[in-house]
This record gives structure tokens, sequence and C-alpha cells, in this order.
């Protein structure tokens, strides 16, 4: 059984108390249980808001990380740092780190071994532009994605990871995939994992939908058997929208 993950990515918004308040909020309303709740503030608040979090159930993770340990790579933020100021994961190759920063899967290949070497949890984002999607080139995005950021890997460390599938259409845009549509998806990604790796492995990996999760449509995705929880972005950056997300990930739990 995979335990539902919520997890929050506050990308470049709110100041220094803004990002306390939040995570303060998230955390009053957020108790040990079934659903994991995950906050990924921008790196320069990320020790305020462990500070925050220290404690209390709630997990933190890095929104991006640089594939080396350490040394001359000015701006650069390495696993380490992460994992020094508590944080157990971090997403990486999100669509706007791809299109938008130029990553290619190969980049993305070397943080996500890079993470997992430091013991701190990738989540994945791998999805479809829109032209891709009316193209019919879906799933073929996906699979080339998938096989360029894990290559390398083995069953054992993709078992560890959590993906993402967020349509590029839906990311901030207000337009949520439908749940029939997030589910077809998921189900061929666990499929495509089963026949890289393992069913074990692909049976293991949580796959979380991402684009527009609001609380309107949150009951609708999480039903689905193949979404295991949700990287939310607006919706994430207020405590009410947050914890009826994650209210929905506990009604799916408890099924
Ligand atoms: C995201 O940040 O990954 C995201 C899905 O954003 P939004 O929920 O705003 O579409």
């Amino acid at each position: 059984m995979r335990s539902p993950l919520i997890a929050g990515n506050w990308k470049m918004n709110l100041n220094r108390v803004e990002s306390i308040d939040l995570a303060r909020g998230i955390a009053q309303g957020t108790s040990p249980g079934e659903v994991d709740v995950l906050v990924c503030p921008t790196f320069v608040y990320l020790d305020a808001v462990s500070a925050v979090l220290e404690g209390t159930p709630v997990k933190l993770g890095g929104q991006d990380v640089y594939h080396e340990s350490n040394g001359a790579f000015t701006g650069a933020i390495s696993t380490t740092m992460l994992a020094d100021l508590g944080c157990d994961y971090v997403i990486l190759g999100h669509s706007e780190r791809r299109h938008v920063m130029g990553e290619s899967n190969e980049m993305i290949n070397a943080k996500v071994k890079t993470a997992l070497a430091t013991g701190i949890t990738p989540i994945l984002c791998v999805g479809e532009l829109l032209e891709e999607r009316e193209a019919g080139q879906t799933q073929a995005v996906v699979e080339s994605q998938i096989d360029g950021s894990l290559a390398g890997l083995n069953a054992e460390h993709v078992a560890q990871i959590v993906i993402a599938y967020e349509p590029v259409w839906a990311i901030g845009t207000g337009k949520t995939a439908s749940p029939e549509q997030a589910q077809e998806v998921h189900a061929d990604l666990r499929k495509l994992l089963s026949n890289r790796y393992n069913a074990t492995s692909a049976d293991a990996v949580r796959v979380l939908y991402g684009g527009s999760v609001k609380p309107s449509n949150a009951n609708d995705l999480l039903s689905q058997p193949d979404i295991d929880g949700a990287l939310v972005g607006g919706a994430s950056l207020k405590v009410d929208s947050f914890m009826e997300i994650i209210a929905a990930a506990k009604t799916k739990a408890a099924s």
C-alpha cells in the first residue's frame, strides 16, 4: 500500500514572514498519519521553515539542486546542503526547470543520482506540452523523460523515488487533466517501470499528479487507483486550500 504524498511547491513566491506563517499554519493542521505532507519553499527560506517544522510531521524539500557535492559552482546548492537543512525530498526536472531554464534529461539524471546518494528522495517530474498531447505523443514523451532521467539506475534505486506526472499545459493554467486522462498516464508510467525494472519497484513508486490541483478537483483525481498524491503549486500557497487537498488524500488513505 502506497501512502499518499501531498507536496506543496511554493516556487519563487512568498517572503520570509509569509513562508514562516504558511509553514506554521500547515504544521498546526497536520497530525501524524497515513498521508505524507511536504512543503518546498525557495532555497533562501529553507532554514527558517525548517525551524518551524522541527518536531512536526510536515517534511521539507528543495525545489531543485545541483548535481555536484561542493566546489566552484557559483550560485549552486548541493544535496548535502539540503540535507544539512533538514530536507528529505527534492523536486527534480520540474517543467519550469526543463522549459524555462533549459534542463536536459542528462542534467536531471545526474541530479537524481546525487540526491539518491545523499539519501534525499527525488520527486522526478515528467509531462508533455500541449502540442505533444495533441499530436498523440504523450506516452512517447513521458517514456523518453523517464528513460533519460533514470539512466543507469537499478530497480532498488527506482523503488526509492517519487514521480510526478505534470502535463505542462495544466501547470499554473487552471486547466486540469481529467481524472481519466491522468489515470491513463499514471497506469502507463507504472507499466513502463515494471517493464524497465520490475513489478515490485513499479508497485512501490508513488506517482503524484500535478497541474492545477485544487480543493474542487482533488477528490476526483486522488480517487484514481494509480494517483498516489499531488504536487501542488498555486493551491499550496494558502493554508486552507492546501489543507483541503490533504483532507482529500486522507479520504483516499482511509478507503
Ligand atoms: C507545480 O508547481 O508543479 C504545479 C503543478 O503548479 P499548479 O498547481 O499551480 O498548476
